[in-house]
């Protein structure tokens, strides 16, 4: 199963999308979950993820985990090989 697939499923989308009644743990084991669904040739190298993310972490549209430029959770949009940042950071 691929994210794709995964975010079609009616069944995996977030009807929840105050940040403030999300329970930390469970979003953090909910990104982890999606993450290793992912197939490996779907997702890049460890060294291109962190480098991702600690561009996001310096980034001025991060907001709890998600870009409020496009609305990702970056810890996913990250990890995809196809994705990019909506400003061409990385
Ligand atoms: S995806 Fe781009 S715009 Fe969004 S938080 Fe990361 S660096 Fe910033």
């Amino acid at each position: 199963m691929n994210v794709r697939e995964v975010t079609a499923n009616p069944r995996n989308r977030c009807y929840r999308c105050l940040l403030e009644e999300i329970d930390p743990a469970s979003y953090e084991r909910d990104i982890k979950r999606v993450l290793n669904m992912m197939s490996p040739g779907e997702k890049v190298q460890d060294h291109i993820y962190e480098m991702r993310l600690d561009t996001c972490r310096a980034c001025e549209y991060l907001n709890n985990g998600t870009c409020t430029a496009c609305g990702c959770f970056v810890e996913l949009r990250a990890a995809v090989h196809s994705s990019r940042c909506p400003y061409k950071n990385w």
